[in-house]
């Protein structure tokens, strides 16, 4: 029995009919908890097989978990949906006000169907649902959007707005939602899903108060995580530079994906990292809801006028490890300014920063080689490191203003696809690469994901702290990522934020459940997680996905990392692995 009723209660919003009714799914919450558990199986119920992911039959499912607005770093919300840049599962994590918003609503879940005729905006506030119009609003960024909402929107209680660019409007297979200025629904595409739809924004709130069964437990599990997050020296680092204190350690190994990876150090890597930000350019830190560690990083960037004397502008710019490799090193960029105005556009935009950066260093790549000119970027000589070029090119991308920058809008898969540069296109699964080029599992790793991302298993991690002193064999690779993979789907069925998982062990989870009518011991746990795992890569099997097609790019053979002794053969024996351990 869950303590919570409202968690079980699922919101379905029908954007056709301008409809809205809900129905309670304790068995679902029972069985798979919340989060990425319940939404894979509400994709699953309410996403027909073979369907456009930019159609009106694919849905849009936001869920929430038991230890949503209790605990701290219980904030994320797991959005799932078809990807409109893989054509399969599309799975992405978001903070901000969204958890706890969607929890306080009444919600343990939301799905969002049918599309709109006109543009539009959901306003969902509590039990009341409003569809809005958002024509005034539609070819607005997202930070503007975002002003305007708070507005129109004020009242009480806690609140989330999530909305999208113009990339998302116009369908950019990348595209990303925004919440609360600097948050993300980030890969994979979901704003290009949002902007299929005609909707522009949704707006949750709400007042609910949550009730505990035991007090004296809560009081107890709860001060326990709150001392480990605010003691943890992990912790601390996320709190003082953020995951921008990534980039020297990441350069010192030589794991750090510079100019299209064709190394992985940049000389200059000390002007764009956490710590050159923090000295010069931080301007306030944030937090998600119920977060007490504040990794979010803002820096302000102050700019003459061009036209009059003493007029300054200053910009907020959201800053992370991610963005600054992909649109930093990645693309042999070492001007932190450069560097912040491309990354204060991609947000205005509404593109994933990753994706993006990582398409960029491939057209860049592409045009020093010849398989495009000038012709095909409108003029631009992409050169590495050159800012200017780059902020146009991404207006280019959202604007699609000819075939080669159609095919730049739908990922790097699709664009070496038609112009040829195969072997240096970094896309794992059809998804662009994160930042680690620390070995194979930080590859394997995203190319076996269930959302082909660094976050699904963390191999960058298992060749800094395994593969690094002795490369094991490939079935005790796949063993390792699957492991993590599995204790991963609970994290993400529960809410909590990643960078708490060394807070989040696995009996302090087991007895926080306790709280929520769970009695499910560390054993019990894994083997949801693994349940979980498996209806996930059904959904990506039935659309079309299969282990045995994955390409792997030359590019991430050719240049050496600080685990020696593997090559083409060595992944393609763990994929192997891991598709017999997933069939057994
Ligand atoms: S650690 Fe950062 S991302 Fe995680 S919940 Fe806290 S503020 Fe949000």
């Amino acid at each position: 029995m869950l303590c919570d009723e409202s968690l079980s209660t699922v919101l379905h919003i029908d954007l056709s009919k301008k409809s809205f009714r809900t129905e309670r799914r304790p068995e679902l919450f029972e069985k798979y908890l919340g989060g990425a558990g319940v939404a894979i199986q509400l994709l699953h119920e309410n996403c027909p097989k073979d369907c456009d992911p930019l159609g009106p039959e694919n849905p849009i499912i936001l869920a929430v978990g038991p230890l949503t607005a209790l605990f701290p770093l219980g904030s994320k919300t797991v959005a799932m949906f078809k990807s409109p840049h893989t054509g399969n599962l599309g799975e992405s994590h978001c903070g901000g006000r969204s958890a706890v918003a969607l929890r306080m609503a009444g919600y343990g879940g939301i799905v969002i169907e049918g599309v709109s005729e006109t543009p539009i905006y959901v306003a969902v506030h509590g039990n009341k649902v409003y569809f809005r119009d958002a024509s005034s609003i539609w070819g607005l960024g997202g930070i503007v959007t975002g002003q305007i909402l708070r507005e129109a929107e004020a009242g009480t209680g806690f609140r989330t707005i999530m909305r999208i660019g113009p990339a998302g409007e116009r369908l950019v297979s990348y595209a990303c939602v925004t919440t609360e200025t600097y948050r993300h629904f980030g890969r994979l595409g979901l704003g290009a899903v949002f902007g299929s739809k005609k909707l522009k924004s949704v707006v949750i709130s709400g007042q609910q108060s949550l009730q505990v069964t035991d007090q004296k437990l809560y009081r107890e599990i709860y001060e326990e995580i709150y001392e480990n997050a605010v003691t943890s020296p992990l912790m601390k680092k996320y709190h003082d530079l953020g995951t921008a204190e990534n980039i020297l350690p990441l350069n010192e190994l030589g794991g750090l994906p510079t100019r299209n990876l064709q190394e992985a150090r940049l000389a200059q890597a000390a002007n764009i990292s956490g710590e050159y930000f923090a000295e010069h350019y931080l301007g306030r830190r944030l937090a998600c809801s119920h977060c007490p560690v504040g990794c979010i990083h803002i820096a302000a960037l102050r700019e003459p006028d061009s036209v009059k004397p003493y007029f300054y502008k200053t910009s907020m710019i959201s800053y992370d490890y991610e963005p600054m490799y992909a649109l930093g090193s990645m693309l042999g960029g070492s001007d932190a300014k450069g560097l912040m105005r491309l990354m204060d556009q991609v947000e205005a935009l509404g593109l994933d920063a990753m994706s993006t950066g990582v398409i960029l260093a491939w057209a860049t790549e592409a045009q020093e080689k010849g398989n495009i000119s000038e012709k095909e970027t409108l003029g631009l000589a992409l050169g590495w490191g050159n800012y200017h070029a780059y902020l146009k090119a991404v207006r280019f991308i959202v604007e699609q203003p000819n075939h080669f920058y159609r095919a730049l809008a739908q990922g790097v898969d699709r664009a070496s696809s038609l112009y040829g540069g195969r072997d240096f296109a970094l896309a794992m699964g059809g998804n662009e690469m994160p930042g680690y080029h620390t070995g194979p599992a930080s590859h394997l790793g995203v190319l076996i994901g269930a959302r082909h991302s660094h976050l699904d298993n963390a191999g960058y991690s298992v060749d800094q702290k395994i593969l690094a002193k002795n490369l094991v064999s490939p079935r005790e690779l796949a063993e390792a990522l699957l492991m993590e993979e599995h204790w991963r789907q609970i994290l993400s069925s529960l809410v909590v934020c990643f960078f708490a998982r060394e807070i989040y062990k696995k009996d302090v989870v087991a007895r926080a459940l306790q709280l929520s009518g769970f009695s499910l011991d560390p054993e019990e746990l894994i083997g949801i997680g693994k349940e979980i795992h498996r209806e996930k890569y059904r959904f990506k099997e039935r659309e079309g996905f299969s282990l045995g097609q994955l390409r792997i790019p030359k590019r991430i053979l050719e240049t050496p990392t600080l685990v020696e002794g593997w090559d083409e053969n060595y992944l393609i024996k763990v994929m192997e692995s891991v598709k017999e351990m997933m069939a057994s």
